[in-house]
Parts: C-alpha cells; sequence; structure tokens
C-alpha cells in the first residue's frame, strides 16, 4: 500500500509551498484522515503574517496551518473502533500523558504537547495520521461547518468553567472575534447571565451585534459612557482580542473589574504587554492565564452543539465567504481574507472556513 499525502505548507510569511509526503501505512490505533472543512484561527494569522517571535517562526516554518476542522475516516490501522466514511471532529492536541500537567488532569497545559499548527502540522493536507484517541464522531443533527467550530467552542467552555461564574456576576467580554462571541454565549447559556448583565466589548459593530438577543455590546471607540457606567463593577472579564490591540484591552480589563474582581486572559500577542501593576495590587485583581481545552470540553461542546437553538446561534459565526482549497494560492487567498488587521475580516464577521474537496 501507500498513500500521498498533499502538503500546503506555511514556509515563510505570507507564502504557502506544496509539499508531498507518503505514507506508507497506518500504525496500531491511528487513523489516516481526510481534511473536509475547517476554520482559520487568528493564532494562525500570526504565523502567517510574520507576527511571532523569529525563535519560533524559524523553528517551527515549514508548517501546515489549521487546527480547528473536521475530518473523514479513510483508513484505519489495528485496534482501531471507527469506521471508514465517519467524519469525526479533530482535538488538535496530543499530550504527552507523561509530565506533570497530564497526570494533573491538565493536559492543556502539557508543554511536550503536539499541537497543531503550533507544535505540529495542522490540517491544511490531503491526508495525515492521527491517534483514534484523539478525534470525536460528530453526532446526528450537527451538521460538518458547525462541527467546525468544536474547537473553539472548546476554548470558551474551558474559560468559562475557569472563570466560575455566578449567575448574579456582571459579566464583561472584551473581544468581538469568535472566541470573544463564543464567551458571551456559553455566559448567557451556562452562567445564566441575563443580557442586562452580560456586555461583549468590541471596535466593529456588524461583529458585536451578532449577539444582541442574548447580551449587551460596547463599542468601545464610541460608546465611552456605557464603558463608563460599568468601570469598576464588573465581576468577571475575559480578554479574548490580544494581538496588536492586547495592550489596549488588558488596561481595559483592569479599568473595569471592581476591587477584588477577576480577568481571564485568552488572548495572544506577540512579545511583552505592559501592565499598571499598582492597579492591579491596589484592587486586588486576580489575572489568570487560559489557554487551549481539554478532551472533556470537546465532549461538552458536541453536547450542547446537539441543541437546535444552541447550534443555530453558533452558526452566526460561519463566515459567509468560503474558499475551496485546491492549491496554495487558493489557502493564500483565504488567509488574507481572514486577516483581522488588513483583509476582509476586519469588518466582516465570523470565522472564515475553508474546504478540502
Ligand atoms: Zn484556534
Ligand atoms: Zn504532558
Amino acid at each position: 500500500m501507500g498513500f500521498i499525502a498533499k502538503e500546503f505548507c506555511l514556509v515563510e510569511p505570507f507564502k504557502f509551498a506544496l509539499r508531498e509526503r507518503v505514507i506508507e501505512d497506518i500504525p496500531k490505533g491511528f487513523l489516516l484522515l481526510k481534511p473536509v472543512v475547517a476554520g482559520i484561527c487568528g493564532s494562525e494569522i500570526l504565523y502567517f503574517r510574520g507576527e511571532k517571535e523569529p525563535e519560533k517562526l524559524k523553528k517551527r516554518l515549514p508548517m501546515c496551518l489549521l487546527h480547528e476542522g473536521v475530518a473523514e475516516v479513510v483508513g484505519v490501522g489495528e485496534g482501531t473502533k471507527l469506521d471508514v466514511g465517519t467524519k469525526v471532529v479533530i482535538n488538535p492536541l496530543t499530550p504527552c500523558g507523561e509530565c506533570y500537567s497530564c497526570k494533573s488532569q491538565m493536559e492543556n497545559l502539557c508543554q511536550n504537547a503536539r499541537y497543531m499548527a503550533a507544535t505540529a502540522d495542522g490540517l491544511a493536507r490531503t491526508l495525515f495520521l492521527y491517534p483514534e484517541e484523539r478525534v470525536l464522531p460528530i453526532p446526528e443533527g450537527i451538521d460538518l461547518e458547525t462541527a467546525a467550530l468544536t474547537e473553539p467552542l472548546s476554548i470558551a467552555l474551558n474559560a468559562f468553567e475557569e472563570a466560575n461564574v455566578k449567575s448574579s456576576d456582571l459579566v464583561a467580554i472584551i473581544g468581538d472575534g469568535p472566541i470573544g462571541f463564543l464567551l458571551t454565549l456559553v455566559s448567557s447559556y451556562l452562567g445564566n447571565i441575563p443580557p442586562t448583565k452580560l456586555y461583549l466589548i468590541g471596535i466593529v459593530d456588524e461583529k458585536l451585534s451578532l449577539v444582541r438577543d442574548f447580551a449587551s455590546t460596547i463599542n468601545s471607540l464610541r460608546d465611552y459612557r456605557m464603558l463608563d457606567e460599568i468601570r469598576e463593577k464588573v465581576d468577571v472579564s475575559f480578554e479574548a482580542a490580544g494581538g496588536r490591540a492586547h495592550k489596549t484591552t488588558v488596561k481595559q480589563a483592569i479599568d473595569i473589574l471592581r476591587p477584588g474582581g477577576k480577568c481571564i486572559l485568552l488572548g495572544i500577542s506577540m512579545g511583552e504587554v505592559p501592565v499598571e501593576v499598582t492597579k492591579i495590587v491596589n484592587k486586588g485583581l486576580t489575572f489568570k492565564g487560559c489557554t487551549r481545552s481539554r478532551m472533556s470540553h470537546y465532549i461538552k461542546a458536541l453536547e450542547l452543539l446537539k441543541s437546535t437553538d444552541f447550534q443555530n446561534k453558533v452558526k452566526r459565526i460561519i463566515s459567509e465567504k468560503k474558499f475551496v482549497i485546491k492549491d496554495v494560492n487558493d489557502l493564500a487567498e483565504a488567509f488574507k481574507y481572514a486577516d483581522t488587521e488588513t483583509g476582509e475580516s476586519r469588518v466582516k464577521p465570523g470565522r472564515v472556513l475553508v474546504y478540502f474537496p
């Protein structure tokens, strides 16, 4: 036997190239998977734009990007249970299983983990091998596009869990991208936070409007009075913007929190972000970092998506524009579009999905 995989690798910022890999056989416990649909995450835009520490870029490229998605089983190794033809959600994290974090139910913090499009190749290829224990079959009633959003939803679920939100809390989410949207939705759904006590703060009206029926919104470029109204009053905030806005959004989080309040940090950016430590000290604030998610969050995400109402709300963050990836140029076009700094996604809401024919 033997299969030839076409891999669409980012070789340097803004440049993809085709690589071919021969897959000789399928190891025990592994599946041969064919990506079907995947979302472009902001963390990958940072690689695409070269906005990562130079050592990281040098060490990690060439690399296949894309870590949020769905694949089809096209081959099975010995000892696996899934059938050929099954569509699965990929958990892009493969933890080491041996370290302190792994042994303490914190696999998302495993420092030896392989994570697609960060420390391992992602879904931008026609075929790949993956351990069966890191995928989940898609339950009936969930379409492939929505299932492709399971990873970002799992991230929101992990962060929400970390925050220990009470239903009486005033909650503010900073960042109007897909993660900000999902955190707002989860706070409403699981936290039972009423719209009057749940705020999504961002800068693009069209993105903010997606939460209109379950949260209040603040455009921080314009709604100064509303921002002022929640200043020093917020019990729990989430920073889900990162990138170039990081300095501003962390400052915003410090300002809106009440004394003793807490902030969950999810956004990422390159290098250092200055913070007013004295304000954090004087207000007794808690800042907690939160990254990736655990298998339990994927299971919970798929469980939630079985509800038609929840699924329909999640669908709001599927971008209208879709890309079919036949060659490296198609992928470059998709990434240019999905760039929230200079691409259409600056103003257009939603996760940009790419399809592998
Ligand atoms: Zn992601
Ligand atoms: Zn580990």
